[in-house]
């Protein structure tokens, strides 16, 4: 079975958020199982050079009416082999998104990636492109079925990692671009603008999201982000896979970037992680009190506005409160005002940290915040049990699919769970967990019902196989 997985983020070359994770993860577990899996990305400026092969692909991208000579470079640091495509006008400078022209450089990586395979005269089975940059990939590949021997069994698979992001731009844009004829330009249009998310979702064999009840709120209108009806209508084509996690890469019994390793038998090693991690923030030092800690980008998907209403019954607990996080300047401007209010408590860092100190937190936390509006599935959480560390969280996507409330009945459940968004609701859970951290032997029991989990993603792999199995038969 041939599969060529296409990112704009993957680890570990380039990362922002869990997708990065994710498309790291799966084209390594798809190895494993004999599958010839190969990932394709843009080479970002921020990618580190060292992890690519001297060797380069020469390859002629038809664009705009002519053809641009670009480079791809080669790795096997992935556990997968990784094409990165090289171009000084569209990756080497600035962010992995947010650019006033992303649509083009998006819709020129799929280009690119057509014309790679070309070249290597591989043709896989199925094309697997995640989240909106990858949506021209999905039409592309429609069109070029039609085209192109090659292509002619190719089929597609369309990730959503998250609905809201969409890659919304002027459809005026759409001619140039190569997209302006019937049926694509209909299926970018979307309320006077384009977006490369509803032309994917349209123009793809398949659609799969990251849980099982993820993929049942986006056909809600509450959580369908105007897209509801797309996805209703194509429900019979919609499979929720619950990522899984790189066990490889989160082990605390050999993970490079914590203070001291730990396992289920023998959890000593986290106290050593904790106080570690309580220096790194410059807080008191003071073991017996609980580190709750969150790490994500600072916007009110993940609850920022939950917890900003509850700073100061936080800090009133005693417990010490960590973030780390990137994005929006008002929940920025929050994290330091609540750190000035009590440096010795409250321990920020503000802005993308890569992966130590994100592994550093999770090792010396106790308690992991999640509160989302909504979470397509979520990686922290599952992190954190293997860490040892309690997830508090609310009951959404793959958040409720992998997290069980905790039951001092029958000792059941590896973390706590609230169902309404509201500051009321989280405070009630975090009082519960900071109740059952003062009973040692209880708490303990919580962790090694988290530890036990086996989220690895070997089992969600067998899944995506199953599933590109029905694209290709069907
Ligand atoms: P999302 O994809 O919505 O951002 P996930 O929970 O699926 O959320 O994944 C987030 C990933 O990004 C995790 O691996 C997390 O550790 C990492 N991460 C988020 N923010 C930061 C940050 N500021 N610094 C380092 N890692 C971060």
């Amino acid at each position: 079975m041939r599969i060529a997985i296409l990112s704009s983020e993957v680890v570990p070359f380039a990362k922002t958020g869990g997708l990065a994770d994710v498309a790291g993860a799966l084209p390594k577990a798809l190895s494993r199982q004999d599958v010839d899996a190969r990932i394709i990305l843009p080479l970002h400026e921020q990618i580190d050079r060292n992890l690519l092969n001297e060797s380069v692909i020469e390859i002629e991208v038809p664009w705009r009416g002519g053809r641009r000579e670009t480079n791809v470079f080669y790795s096997s640091v992935a556990g997968a082999p990784a094409y990165l495509i090289e171009s000084p006008e569209y990756f080497s400078h600035g962010s992995i998104y947010g650019q006033a022209n992303d649509h083009e450089r998006y819709t020129f990586f799929s280009r690119a990636v057509f014309t790679l395979l070309q070249t290597l005269k591989w043709a896989p089975d199925v094309v697997h492109g995640n989240d909106w940059p990858c949506g021209f990939a999905m039409v592309d590949a429609r069109t070029l079925r039609l085209y192109d021997e090659l292509f002619s069994q190719t089929r597609s698979l369309f990730s959503i990692h998250n609905l809201a992001y969409q890659g919304v731009f002027d459809p005026e844009d759409l001619w140039w671009l190569g997209f302006g004829e019937s049926p694509d330009k209909d299926d970018f249009l979307l309320k006077d603008m384009a977006s490369a998310l509803k032309a994917g979702l349209i123009a793809a064999d398949a659609l799969s999201t990251v849980s099982r009840r993820y993929a049942e709120e986006i056909q809600t209108s509450e959580q369908g982000a105007g897209l509801n009806w797309l996805l209703r209508a194509r429900r019979d084509r919609l499979t929720g896979i619950t990522n899984g996690v790189d066990y490889e890469l989160w082990n605390p019994e050999t993970d490079p970037h914590i203070a001291a390793h730990f396992s289920a038998a023998d959890l000593s090693g986290k106290q050593e992680c904790k106080l570690d991690l309580l220096r790194r923030f410059d807080l008191e030092e003071n073991l017996d009190r609980p580190i709750i800690a969150i790490i994500s980008r600072l916007v009110t998907q993940k609850g920022y506005d939950l917890i900003r209403k509850l700073a100061g019954a936080i800090t009133g607990t005693g417990a010490y409160f960590i973030a780390l996080g990137a994005g929006a300047k008002e929940y920025e401007d929050f994290l330091q005002d609540w750190h000035d209010r009590a440096p010795r408590q409250v321990g920020i860092y503000k802005g993308y940290a890569g992966e130590p100190l994100a592994h550093q937190i999770e090792a010396g936390a106790d308690m992991f915040l999640m509160p989302s509006h909504y979470e397509p599935c979520g990686l922290n959480q599952m992190y954190s049990m293997r860490y040892a560390t309690v997830p508090i969280v609310r009951a959404t996507g793959g958040l409720d699919d992998t997290v069980e409330q905790f039951n001092p009945e029958n000792g059941s459940g590896n973390g706590f769970k609230f169902y309404q968004y509201s500051a009321g609701a989280l405070l009630e859970k975090i009082r519960e967990a900071l109740y059952f951290y003062s009973q040692p032997e209880t708490w303990k029991k919580i962790q090694l019902n988290g530890m036990a989990m086996d989220n690895s993603w070997d089992a969600a792999a067998q899944k995506y196989i199953q599933l590109y199995q029905e694209i290709i038969d069907r």
